[in-house]
C-alpha cells in the first residue's frame, strides 16, 4: 500500500505527539476557519481539530488509497477480502490499537452479461445493469411486448392480473435535495419492482435508474423479492435510455425489447468489518463508533459511497492523534462490510456486540458522499440533546447549523440504534451524490479535497466532543 500519511506525520505520532498537532499537508487553499480569522472555537482542542483537518489531506489520501489500490470491491468478493486487509493496514498505519476482522458469511452475488435491445418499431441498444440481487433470463434472454408504467404507484394500482409475459417498464423521476429526500420514494420501484410486476403475470422489469442524472450510465443497487410470489429479473436502464422507451411509448407506438441479463449467486462468500480503536484514557470500556462502509457496488470504484465514509472517519481518528489528544472514551472506527447487500455488516456487528451495546455511547456513519457537512441530526434522547447540540456549536466554525429532523445515524448504524445505541448524523449536501451513486462513474476524481476535509473536520469534533463530555447519555440500555 501506498504510504498516505507522511513520515513527518508518523515521526510525529512514533513520538507520542506534541501538544498541538503537525500539520504536515499545509497548503495555500483558503479554509473557511483562515477566512473567518474572528471565527470563534468552543475550546482549544476543537480548534486545534478543525485547523488540523483543514489544513491536511487526511480523508483525501486515505479515499485515494482505497479506490486506486482496491477499486471496486463487490460484498463478498475477493476484492472486498482485499479491502479488509488493505484496512487493517491503513488502521494500523494511522496509530489505531486493536486492530481486528470479525468476520461473517453472506450469500453472494455476481453480475452477468447485461443487455437491452429495442426490437421493434426501431432497433437499438439500450444501457442496462442489473439489480443487485436479480435472478437471471434464460442466457438466450426474453424478447416481450413492454408495459408501461410512468410510476411505481401506476403499477401498485394496475389490476393484478394482465401483465403476462410482458417485461414491465417502470418510469418515474426522483427529485434532487441536499439531504437524499427524493431517494426513499424514487426507491420504491428498485426495491419491490420485480415482485409487484410479478404479482400481475410479468416476465421482467425494467426500471428507470433511481438517480439525478442525464447521463448514459445505469444506477444498480438492492432490489428484494417478496417470497409469495415467482422471483423475475430486473433490470434499470440509463435516464436518456428510459426517456427514449419513453417517447417512443407516448407516441402510442408498441415496443418489443430483447433482455439478457445473466447475474449468478455464487453462494456463501466471506465478508467482514475491520476495527480499530483509540483506547479511552479514563473510560476505555466506553465506546463512541464512526464508521463508513468498505464495500461498494461492482460498477464503480467506489469513491463517493462510500470510499469518501472510510476516509472521513478513519482521517478523523488520525486527526486527533495527529493533535496529540488522548480521549477520555475509546474511539472506534468501524470499516462495515457488505452494507450495499443489506447492511448485513450492520446487523453482523449489533448482533456480535449485542451484549456490549449498553456501552456504546453514540455512533455515527458517514455514507452520502463527501460534499460539505451543514446540518446536524439527532438520533439521542434526554441529556444526549444536550451534547448534540453542544456538538453542532462547535461545528459553527465550518457553516454548520443544528436541523430539527432525526436521524439512526447512517445505514450500518441502524440495526445497534434500534437496539438503543444513541446516534447523531452529521448531515452532508448531497445534492449531486445521486448523479453518481451506484454507477460506474463513482469514481475518486468526484472527490473534492476542500469538502472531505470539512467532513474530517466534524467527525474528529464529533467524535471527540463525545469523549470527553461528563454526560451520560446511552439510551436505556445502560439499566440492563
Ligand atoms: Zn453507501
Ligand atoms: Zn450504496
Amino acid at each position: 500500500m501506498r504510504h498516505f500519511i507522511s513520515a513527518l506525520t508518523l515521526s510525529f505520532i512514533l513520538a507520542g505527539c506534541a501538544e498541538t498537532g503537525p500539520q504536515p499537508h499545509q497548503d495555500t487553499r483558503t479554509t473557511p476557519s483562515q477566512a473567518a480569522a474572528d471565527v470563534e472555537y468552543v475550546s482549544p482542542e476543537v480548534k486545534t481539530l478543525i485547523e488540523t483537518s483543514l489544513s491536511g489531506t487526511h480523508a483525501y489520501d486515505i479515499t485515494q488509497s482505497l479506490t486506486t489500490e482496491v477499486g471496486p470491491r463487490l460484498a463478498g468478493s475477493e476484492a472486498e477480502a482485499r479491502a479488509r486487509d488493505w484496512a487493517v493496514e491503513a488502521f494500523k498505519q494511522v496509530g489505531l490499537e486493536n486492530v481486528r476482522i470479525e468476520p461473517f458469511t453472506i450469500s453472494g452475488w455476481k453480475r452477468g452479461v447485461e443487455t437491452a435491445e429495442i426490437i421493434t418499431p426501431y432497433p437499438q441498444a439500450m444501457y442496462i445493469t442489473a439489480l443487485g440481487g436479480s435472478v437471471a433470463t434464460p442466457d438466450t434472454g426474453i424478447e416481450a411486448d413492454i408495459a408501461y408504467f410512468p410510476t411505481f404507484d401506476d403499477l401498485v394500482e394496475a389490476p393484478l392480473d394482465g401483465l403476462e409475459g410482458k417485461i414491465v417498464f417502470i418510469s418515474g423521476l426522483m427529485k434532487k435535495a441536499p439531504d437524499g429526500a427524493g431517494y426513499g420514494p424514487a426507491n420504491r420501484k428498485r426495491q419491490s419492482g420485480a415482485s409487484e410486476a410479478a404479482k400481475r403475470g410479468a416476465a421482467a422489469v425494467v426500471i428507470r435508474s433511481v438517480g439525478t442524472d442525464s447521463r448514459r450510465f445505469p444506477h444498480t443497487g438492492q432490489m428484494r423479492y417478496d417470497e409469495t410470489v415467482p422471483k423475475i429479473p430486473i433490470g434499470a436502464l440509463s435516464a436518456p435510455d428510459a426517456d427514449q422507451l419513453e417517447r417512443i411509448l407516448e407516441a402510442g407506438e408498441s415496443v418489443r425489447l430483447k433482455l439478457t441479463l445473466t447475474p449468478r449467486f455464487a453462494g456463501d462468500l466471506p465478508s467482514g468489518n475491520v476495527i480499530g480503536e483509540i483506547i479511552g484514557s479514563e473510560a476505555p470500556e466506553e465506546i463512541v463508533l464512526i464508521a463508513g462502509h468498505l464495500d461498494s457496488w461492482d460498477l464503480g470504484t467506489g469513491a463517493i459511497d462510500d470510499g469518501a465514509g472510510i476516509g472521513i472517519s478513519l482521517g478523523a481518528a488520525q486527526v486527533i492523534l495527529e493533535a496529540g489528544l488522548r480521549p477520555r472514551r475509546t474511539i472506534r472506527v468501524v470499516a462495515f462490510g457488505a452494507e450495499e447487500v443489506g447492511l448485513l455488516g450492520g446487523f453482523a456487528y449489533a448482533e456480535k456486540h449485542k451484549d456490549n451495546l449498553h456501552n456504546h455511547m453514540l455512533a455515527s456513519e458517514s455514507d452520502f458522499g463527501a460534499g460539505p457537512i451543514y446540518e446536524v441530526k439527532s438520533g439521542v434522547a434526554g441529556e444526549g440533546e444536550d451534547v448534540v447540540r453542544d456538538i453542532a456549536r462547535a461545528l459553527a466554525p465550518l457553516g454548520v447549523t443544528m436541523g430539527t429532523a432525526r436521524s439512526a445515524g447512517g445505514p450500518d448504524i441502524i440495526p445497534m440504534h434500534a437496539a438503543g445505541v444513541p446516534a447523531m448524523r452529521l448531515q452532508q449536501d448531497g445534492t449531486d451524490y445521486f448523479d453518481l451513486h451506484h454507477t460506474p462513474d463513482d469514481t475518486f476524481d468526484k472527490i473534492d479535497a476542500d469538502d472531505i476535509a470539512q467532513n474530517v473536520a466534524g467527525f474528529a469534533v464529533m467524535a471527540w466532543m463525545a469523549s470527553e463530555t461528563e454526560s451520560d447519555f446511552r439510551a436505556d440500555l445502560k439499566t440492563q
